[in-house]
């Protein structure tokens, strides 16, 4: 059998303080899942069941330049805690969902909002708006033998110096076992699936030159530059 096309290497995310590789299968985002967040973009925070869209594992950006994407001028961040499972399945009860978490790491769901809101408004798909090329900067994965599973601590971005997000991982309106839980009934999760768990309030537009840098409390920094 012959490949007809050159295979592309598959995507990885590297492993805090080792030279091992995450291997990376699926890219899970929700939405609004902080009050203050879904407040801010217009919506009420009452818990609605938690929804989903996905961006592409190539999408992923390890490294610290962020080249803007093309096609908008108004594109946000969002700084997001990431979880990593190592193992997945359908129908994964609540209690049992963080054994399939192999760990956790910082991340950005960058997003053209001028887009995105074209698609809201026209009740178009959001894959303009959240699945670009670069969209998912993210740190080095710290396993759960290293820091456990995080369910409070402070989530913090600043731009350019200036404080632009604080929130705190307790503020999440669907917490961790309960998003993988759902999203295991909608999807056949599996081990390199990875679950952006949404953002806290203050998001806001980068220009070519922000310094952003994110921290939560635990887990890790993030460090990217806006190109
Ligand atoms: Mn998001």
């Amino acid at each position: 059998m012959v490949t007809v096309i050159d295979s592309l290497p598959p995507v990885t995310l590297p492993v805090k303080g080792t030279c091992d590789v995450f291997p990376v299968h699926r890219i899970y985002c929700v939405g609004r899942n902080y009050a203050a967040h879904a407040i801010e973009m217009g919506f009420d925070p009452d818990k609605e069941p938690p929804f989903f869209f996905q961006k592409n594992p190539d999408n992923l950006l390890v490294g610290q330049d962020f080249p803007y994407p093309p096609a908008s001028s108004d594109v946000h961040f969002e700084f997001e805690l990431a979880v990593a499972l190592k193992s997945g399945g359908t129908d994964i009860p609540v209690d049992d969902a963080l054994a399939h978490v192999f760990g956790y790491a910082c991340a950005l769901d960058m997003t053209r909002r001028d887009l995105q809101g074209e698609a809201k408004k026209a009740g178009r798909p959001w894959e303009v708006g959240k699945a670009f090329e670069h969209s998912a900067p993210a740190g080095a994965l710290v396993p759960v033998t290293e820091i456990g599973h995080p369910t409070s601590g402070a989530i913090r971005l600043e731009v350019n110096g200036e404080r632009r997000q604080d929130g705190d991982l307790d503020q999440m309106i669907w917490k961790v076992p309960e998003i993988i839980s759902y999203l295991s009934g909608l999807f056949a999760l599996q081990g390199g699936d990875i679950i952006l768990t949404g953002t806290p309030a203050g998001v806001g537009p980068v220009a070519r030159g922000d310094a952003l840098h994110g921290t939560i409390e635990g887990v890790g920094e993030l460090a990217l530059n806006v190109v």
